[in-house]
């Protein structure tokens, strides 16, 4: 069977009419070895599959599950991070925010994400940052609530940060608006592991501190 087989593969193996072959004897290539030649093969191409900012919900390096995130997280904190959910503006700790150093990680699994001299004031309710730090914050089109929105999460964890708008006229080098919840934040004052309290290093850095009106 096998041999015979073989032969047939010979036989139509020739390129004019392979695809006959696979149409119409369809018993016979479950126990073709090229099969299973070819499911490692294939595997190994797309197996590992490359974490680009296109891929969604399971390029994260952090994985935890949605149980393993509500042991870590406050009610509020999984609402927004991992529900995507929104704060109500002008109430989140960091909407006033304007300290001249340190770092704004995710509030989630700690990934650092902005620093200081990315935040200005945009009066629009909500933390603002004109950049973040390179790779930390992936984008996606977000159809939800009937606008065309760009969503903005944790590369590291994919936790929901807020979304991000362009061209809106503000003075800033990249004329964009991060729109951060408070609540997916969490500041790190400069060299700091966790946030503490304030034995406040001012350094002047090179951060324009970006505060303005
Ligand atoms: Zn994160």
């Amino acid at each position: 069977m096998r041999s015979r087989f073989f032969r047939i593969l010979l036989t139509f193996s020739n390129p004019i009419r392979p695809p006959i072959l696979w149409a119409t004897t369809p018993r016979l290539r479950n126990t073709t070895p090229l099969k299973s030649m070819t499911i490692p093969f294939f595997s190994a191409l797309f197996g590992t599959s490359t974490p680009s900012s296109k891929n969604t919900m399971t390029s994260y390096p952090d994985q935890r599950t949605p149980e393993e995130w509500r042991a870590v997280l406050s009610p509020e904190q999984f609402r927004i991070l991992r529900e995507k959910g929104t704060e109500r503006p002008s109430t989140g700790l960091y909407d006033k925010h304007a300290p001249s150093a340190g770092t704004y990680g995710c509030a989630g699994c700690g990934a650092a994400l902005y620093e200081a001299r990315h935040k200005f004031a945009s009066g629009c309710g909500w933390p603002a940052y004109f950049d973040s730090v390179p790779g930390a914050v992936v984008r996606h089109e977000d159809r939800s609530l009937g606008m065309a929105r760009t969503e903005i999460v944790c590369a590291n964890c994919g936790g929901h940060l807020g979304h991000v708008f362009k061209g809106e006229g503000y003075d800033t080098p990249t004329d964009e608006r991060h729109c951060v919840n408070s609540v997916s934040l969490t500041f790190r004052e400069e060299g700091e592991g966790a946030a503490g309290a304030g034995d406040g290093k001012e350094a002047g850095a090179e951060g324009k501190g970006e505060s303005k009106v």
